[in-house]
Order: structure tokens, then C-alpha cells, then sequence
């Protein structure tokens, strides 16, 4: 039974899927004109997590994941729909068109979801490959009243939609007062948001009904979602910031259009603190996952660190904490590796019905007879399965498997019943615990490579073991062989 946090009803609620085995499942994605930091991966693994427990009790499951290429203002009050387009913004910045914009951040975001074994949902669409279906949906909207016009702005009227802030559960009246938010002119209510900016001189422009412009950010993920998923989802994810007022905007405008509940259950991730503190661009923690292995952290140490924090709890990064997370990491590989080359032949053994089938040889019998028994296999399994299906309590469900490891350390009987658990256990950690794998090197060390290389060259070999040393200090090893150097980890 598996139970999730619902922020709309404040509650963990007993999950039950629409329809009886297949989970709609979206989640907002990134705006790419900047690079993600390690608090955006923090939620996006979150939603992956939620997938991969889905399929792990057993749903099929489809994921889409919008790409937001235009519309997402820089001001980022609460319900200001002025600013520039960060799209645009990063486009001068960098002396690109938007579009090359776009495809460089959307390149640089899936590397790092790679890099994190986040699986790619089964659809990322592009806000600006939508544009049609988001007008379409802002004329349904205009065709049953909820849609008026201030100056440029194409806006939802909310005092016409009843359930509005029921997301948040926000008093508007006293979040008015709260930020001294100013009537903006023609706006009947501050809260009320855009749905398309009137603007021929946006670099990204379209022709509508309402003059040439550009959408709001908004209605974006809800054209997207209907379009891929149909007009009820089952889950929708995001960060704790979404709450208000993206999400409340995008249950106001999708429940407005097609009267029906559009997502029945919510999920939001708590915010990443970078030693204890926000980040922000001032105090220069916005670290990226390339940042961590510059300094010879393997992409799977900040997984393992983010699943040691429950996902709605705010995980606090420390370069302690993630050092901790990667030595941990490293023994619960080895111990993988250990157990894997003895495990393999007994392993077929264990789907077996329990003592059924005779064995090939005596002794593979004898061995059935000492082998652990199902009841073993069952308890571990049970106890991780209700960790996870506890909300997604992940630091529950490591605890479970750091039990097994000691048990099985314990009592080698234990050992290919241990592999096979940590072989299922990991479909949801996603910690490739059991695949034989070599991390990419990062890059710090690799150009540390090369530059040993150049004064080994030029003769410079006192430079060349200075850097040898440097490369050691960041756990890799420098072997130089008939083909040049080769780097391991140490
Ligand atoms: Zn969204």
C-alpha cells in the first residue's frame, strides 16, 4: 500500500491511481537559459524517485517533463507578470538567439540527469513547439468568461474561479498586505495572472487572437499536460516555490476549461540549503553537479546524500556531508561486487519454488539445504517496500539496506539473497549498486592529466609529480602505460 503526501488535501493519502494500473505523472520542468544547480537536481530527482516507486509497487507509468524555451518572466514576485523573459535576457547576455539558448541549457540539463541516473521521462516537450495548443486552451477559457484584457495583458480573472489558493491554502487579502503588492493597472485583482502578453517587439513572437506576443509561463504546463496526458493527471510534482502561484494558476486555468479535478494527487519537494544557509547567486553556493566533480565527486555521491533527507524536509548540502555520502557510497559498491561473484549460481536457485526442484548436482543440493530461505528474502524486501511506500521515506529504506549488509557480512549463507535484494532495491535508489561501472573521471582531474603530460614532455619533472600529487589528493591514480597516461580511481 502505498501512501503519499498530498499537499492539496494536507495529508498522506493511500494512493489509487485513476485508472487502476497506469499513473500520469508530470513534472514541472526547467526553464533552460541558465544551468541547473544542484537544488533544481535535488526536486527533479524527487520526481524520479516517484517514478521509480511507481514501477517499483508494480504501475506503468507515463512521465512528461516540459521544457520551458519562452515566457518565464525574471520578476519573480508573487504575482507580477512583469520583467523580461529570461530566455531573452540570457540571449543578449550571451549573444545568442534564444533558440541557441534553449538547445544549450536543454543539452547541459539532460547531461546532468544522466549523470545522476535520473531516468529521462517518456516526454520533454517545448513550450515554443505548443504555442497552438496554448492558445487554444486560452480561448476556451475566453468562451466561458474567465478571461478579460489589461492593456497588454490577456489575463484570468480568479475572483471567477471559487477554489482559487485552494493549493496553498493562502489568505489572498492578507498576502496582498503582506507584500505591499500594488494594484497593476487594469488588473481587477493583483492575483490575477497573464495568459498572453501582447508585445510585436518580443524576440519570440506569435500570432493569436489577442495580437502578436508570447504566452504566460503558465499555461504552458497545462496545455502540455492535457496534450500528453490527458485533462486528468494523477500526479503532478514540483519544487515547494511552485506551490504559489504557479500550480494554484495552473489548477485555477486547467479546472476552469475542462470543469473537472485536474491533478488528484500533489507532490512537492522541500528546498536544498547549502551549509545550512539559502542559496543565492550573493553568497556564490548556487554549486552545479559539474562543480562537485571538479572536486572528485562521483555524480551518485550527491544521489546517495539527497536520498539520506526525507524529500519534503529541506536536505541541507554540506561538502562534509557529501564526502560522507560518497564513502558510503563506495562500500555499499564493494560490498555489491563482493557478494555478485559468488552470488550468480545460486541465485537462479532462489526464484525457484522454495526446495521443489532438484538440482543439477549434489552439490547444488547440499548447498539448497544451507542456502537462506525465502522467509529471509521476504523480511528485507517487506521492510524496504514499506519504507519507501511510507511517502517515499528514503532514509528508512537506506537504513534497511545498511541492515542487510551487516547481516550479511555476518553470515555468508546470507550473501546471494543480499544481491539479489540490493539488485531490486536499487531499481528505486537508482545507486548503480550493482553494475560494474567506472564513474566518468571528472574533468579537474583530467585536464590535471593532461597538464602533467605537457611538462613531462618539456622535462619539467619535478612540475609533473607536483601535479601527480594534486591528482592523488582528489582519489585518482595516474598510470602512465605504452598508450600514455591512464587515470583510475585510487
Ligand atoms: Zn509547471
Amino acid at each position: 500500500m502505498l501512501k503519499l503526501y498530498n499537499t492539496l488535501t494536507r495529508q498522506k493519502e493511500i494512493f489509487e491511481p485513476l485508472k487502476s494500473d497506469y499513473v500520469r505523472q508530470y513534472d514541472c520542468g526547467p526553464t533552460v537559459y541558465w544551468y541547473a544547480h544542484i537544488g533544481n537536481l535535488w526536486r527533479y530527482m524527487m520526481s524520479d524517485l516517484i517514478r521509480r516507486v511507481l514501477e517499483f509497487n508494480g504501475y506503468q507509468v507515463k512521465q512528461v517533463m516540459n521544457i520551458t524555451d519562452v515566457g518565464h518572466l525574471t520578476d519573480e514576485d508573487l504575482a507580477a507578470d512583469t520583467g523580461e523573459d529570461k530566455m531573452e535576457v540570457a540571449a543578449r547576455r550571451e549573444k545568442k538567439t534564444p533558440q541557441e539558448i534553449a538547445e544549450f541549457y536543454t543539452q547541459a540539463f539532460l547531461k546532468d540527469l544522466d549523470g545522476l541516473n535520473i531516468q529521462r521521462p517518456h516526454v520533454m516537450p517545448k513550450a515554443t513547439d505548443h504555442i497552438p495548443e496554448m492558445i487554444a486552451l486560452i480561448q476556451r477559457l475566453e468562451e466561458k468568461g474567465y478571461v478579460y484584457r489589461a492593456g497588454n495583458y490577456v489575463v484570468f480573472d480568479i475572483s471567477k474561479f471559487p477554489d482559487y489558493s485552494k493549493l496553498s491554502g493562502k489568505n489572498l487579502d492578507e498576502l496582498r498586505v503582506g507584500a505591499r503588492l500594488e494594484p497593476v493597472e487594469g488588473k481587477k485583482n493583483p492575483f490575477d495572472f497573464a495568459l498572453w502578453i501582447v508585445d510585436p517587439q518580443h524576440l519570440m513572437r506569435w500570432d493569436s487572437p489577442w495580437g502578436v506576443g508570447y504566452p504566460g509561463w503558465h499555461i504552458e504546463c497545462s496545455a502540455m499536460s492535457m496534450k500528453y496526458l490527458g485533462e486528468q493527471l494523477d500526479i503532478h510534482t514540483g519544487g515547494e516555490d511552485n506551490i504559489f502561484p504557479h500550480h494554484e494558476n495552473e489548477i485555477a486555468q486547467s479546472e476552469a476549461a475542462t470543469g473537472k479535478q485536474f491533478v488528484k494527487y500533489w507532490l512537492h519537494a522541500g528546498f536544498l540549503q547549502v551549509e545550512g544557509k539559502k542559496m543565492s547567486k550573493s553568497l556564490e553556493n548556487l554549486y552545479r553537479l559539474d562543480d562537485l566533480m571538479g572536486r572528485g565527486f562521483v555524480p551518485s555521491a550527491f544521489r546517495y546524500l539527497c536520498l539520506t533527507a526525507h524529500y519534503r524536509t529541506p536536505l541541507n548540502f554540506t561538502w562534509d556531508g557529501l564526502e560522507a555520502a560518497q564513502n558510503a557510497l563506495k562500500k555499499l559498491r564493494e560490498f555489491a561486487r563482493s557478494i555478485s561473484e559468488n552470488g550468480s549460481e545460486q541465485l537462479g536457485k532462489l526464484s525457484e519454488p522454495d526446495g521443489q526442484k532438484v538440482g543439477k548436482s549434489d552439490t547444488l543440493a547440499h548447498r539448497r539445504t544451507d542456502a537462506p530461505s525465502r522467509s529471509e528474502f521476504s523480511e528485507y524486501h517487506q521492510r524496504f517496500r514499506e519504507a519507501i511506500n511510507d511517502d517515499l521515506n528514503t532514509p528508512q529504506a537506506l537504513a534497511v539496506v545498511w541492515d542487510l549488509v551487516k547481516s550479511a557480512r555476518a553470515d555468508t549463507s546470507l550473501r546471494p539473497v543480499a544481491y539479489k535484494l540490493l539488485r531490486g532495491f536499487d531499481k528505486v535508489l537508482g545507486l548503480k549498486l550493482t553494475e560494474v561501472c567506472a564513474e566518468a573521471i571528472p574533468q579537474v582531474p583530467k585536464q590535471l592529466v593532461e597538464e602533467r603530460e605537457r611538462h613531462r614532455r618539456e622535462g619539467h619533472f619535478d612540475e609533473a609529480d607536483q601535479i601527480r600529487q594534486k591528482i592523488l589528493d582528489l582519489g585518482y591514480t595516474v598510470e602512465d602505460t605504452s598508450e600514455g597516461p591512464k587515470i583510475k580511481k585510487a
